[in-house]
């Protein structure tokens, strides 16, 4: 059974667990995480999508994704912390926001994404290895 992982928004009044999905974690630099998260990247930490529920009370923003297919940002109303995202071309996974976890340090980004659109300024890149 892997690694159950809970977390939550700033305010409290949202909260969330799941496990984590057997897929590497990784940095996501697109233009919706820099818009979204207002700084460079998403963190992001995959979640089984059958494995996961969350509080009542959550909003959800939805975009359209870079192949057409639709993207979901789970966010606090209170608070405004964003907590999960999903997309309707992995339906089996939900990525959680890495520091919206108890424990962030269980954080740990294999790779980059769209590491071509990382601002300048940026410079999480994590290399791939290939
Ligand atoms: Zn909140
Ligand atoms: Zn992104």
């Amino acid at each position: 059974m892997n690694e159950r992982l809970v977390g939550g928004c700033k305010c409290g009044a949202v909260r969330y667990s799941g496990s984590r999905a057997d897929v590497p974690m990784f940095r996501c630099h697109c233009r919706d995480c820099q818009q979204l998260t207002g700084s460079g990247h998403s963190d992001m930490v995959p979640l089984d999508a059958a494995s996961f529920s969350m509080s009542d009370g959550s909003k959800t923003y939805e975009m359209a994704g870079g192949s057409g297919r639709s993207t979901f940002s789970g966010f606090c109303p209170n608070c405004g912390a964003q907590l999960t995202r999903r997309s309707e071309r992995s339906p089996d996974r939900i990525y959680v926001h890495a520091a919206s976890l108890d424990d962030p340090s269980v954080y740990k980004p294999a790779k980059s994404i769209y590491a071509d659109c990382a601002q300048p300024w940026d410079n999480a890149v994590v290399a791939t290895r290939d």
